[in-house]
């Protein structure tokens, strides 16, 4: 049986949250298979030796569109984005066009921590 695919993403400011609640909440990432954009995947690698992270693309250098694209393709069933709302980013495009395609295909998406422990705690 297929694993579910989450896919974790944090701006720069939002790193460390993602790194811990990844730690906090181990167990149930276990049951995804996750992709990440390359740094984020780095952070929540580190911070989770025993989870299999697949990462993409730094987010600047494409790793937003890259999980746009799976999502479009029916591979993300889930995404967790720790946005920084209050610094302006180069790839700030890429970032709504990955939360657009989330909303055209309906997938559950969390764009902040709070709402993450939400969706988390539903699987
Ligand atoms: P990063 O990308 O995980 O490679 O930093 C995230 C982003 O800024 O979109």
């Amino acid at each position: 049986m297929t694993l579910p695919c989450i896919a974790l993403i944090a701006h720069d400011q939002k790193k460390d949250d993602m790194a811990d609640f990844a730690r906090q909440h181990q167990k149930a990432l276990s049951r995804f298979r996750i992709v990440a954009t390359g740094t984020t995947g780095g952070k929540v690698q580190e911070a989770c030796p025993d989870l299999q992270v697949t990462r993409l693309r730094s987010g600047p250098l494409g790793g937003d569109q890259q999980i746009g694209a799976m999502i479009a393709t029916g591979d993300v069933d889930m995404l967790l984005f720790f946005i920084d709302p209050l610094t302006s980013m180069p790839h700030d495009v890429d970032v709504k066009a990955l939360t657009r395609l989330a909303t055209v295909y309906d997938i559950p998406m969390a764009l902040n921590r709070a709402t993450a422990e939400k969706l988390i705690d539903f699987q």
